[in-house]
């Protein structure tokens, strides 16, 4: 495995050059394109990294994830009720079906579907953020995961958007909590500075039937798991969860930052990032190597 991680880091810098570093904020844009990092993380806890993978990057819309899973850990089901299961064919900062759908996001995976979601950890909890961003910590094994300020201020300040979407929705109710409240929380989480080491051991609980191996304890349930592998799998990439799925054939979510996380169920973790990304906003080095992951070991999702 560690000569196959090797491999790919050599084989994905070839990529360096093709994409764009995201540009919507300040701190994002100044970010290097040529980094790659790629890590892996088995079930059975060992870690092989190369590259940059030891760097902590912004984990952005990968955040969406822990969101997701400490959301569904307090409300089931009934999450269900706010936020949709499709994939919405649309990008994902996108207003227009909001107002057509009365405020009811596509799936969670989109802006609108977690700024819902953090909504409801805003209800659930005193200090939303910190919980994530402690449960981070306690996920990966690293105490020292922050919430990088600078992003934090960056998103705040170009919030428009998000902010516009997250009014949309509050005025057809599907928002309880003070918008600026959530909108906070929402931004802090997609600020937190994770490598991809990091991130390949947090969300390892996704391969193992939601055991966290660096808690040592079932964090959810196996079904639970697989249920957020499957809403990965059919929306985790943006408007290309189709090419990636046809592809790559795993659950993963992507983030702006450049880093995608996969998931090989019964089996391990890989966390790939590199800044430039394509026009769907997902890494062009990272969808690389997991390809290339994927065709070497022969890996699907389910097998
Ligand atoms: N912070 C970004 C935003 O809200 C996250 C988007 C992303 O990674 N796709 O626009």
């Amino acid at each position: 495995m560690q000569q196959l991680v090797d491999e790919i880091n050599e084989r994905a810098r070839a990529k360096f050059g093709t994409g764009r570093v995201a540009d919507y904020i300040p701190a994002l844009a100044e970010q290097n394109a040529n980094k790659f990092g790629i890590a892996v993380c088995t079930n059975d806890g060992q870690v092989y990294a190369a590259g940059d993978a030891r760097d902590a990057f912004s984990v952005q819309s990968i955040a969406k994830v822990f969101l997701l899973t400490l959301s569904l850990r307090v409300y089931q089901d009934t999450l269900w009720e706010r936020v949709g299961l499709n994939p919405s064919g649309m990008p994902f900062n996108s207003l227009t079906q909001l107002e057509a759908e009365r405020g009811k996001p596509r799936n969670p995976f989109i802006n609108a579907g977690a700024i819902v979601v953090a909504d409801r950890l805003v209800s659930a909890f005193a200090t939303p953020s910190k919980h994530i961003r402690d449960v981070a910590r306690r996920l990966s094994g690293n105490e020292s995961i922050l919430i990088d300020a600078r992003v934090l201020e960056s998103e705040w300040q170009h919030r428009s958007r998000n902010a516009a979407m997250a009014y949309l929705m509050k005025a057809f109710g599907n928002i309880d909590n003070d918008v600026d409240q959530v909108l906070h929380s929402y931004f802090s989480c997609c600020s937190l500075a994770m490598s991809c080491v990091d991130l390949a051991i947090a969300l390892n609980y996704l391969a193992a039937d939601g055991h966290a191996q660096a808690m040592g304890e079932q964090f959810i349930a196996a079904d639970l798991a697989r249920r957020i592998n499957s809403i990965m799998f059919t929306c985790g990439m943006y408007d290309a969860a189709g090419d990636f799925a046809y592809r790559v054939g795993l659950p993963a979510k992507s983030g702006v930052g450049g880093g995608i996380i996969a998931i090989v169920p019964g089996k391990m973790t890989v966390c790939a990032w590199s800044p430039a990304l394509d026009e769907n906003g997902n890494s062009v080095a990272a969808q690389y190597a997991l390809e290339l992951l994927a065709n070497e070991m022969g890996c699907e999702f389910g097998r």
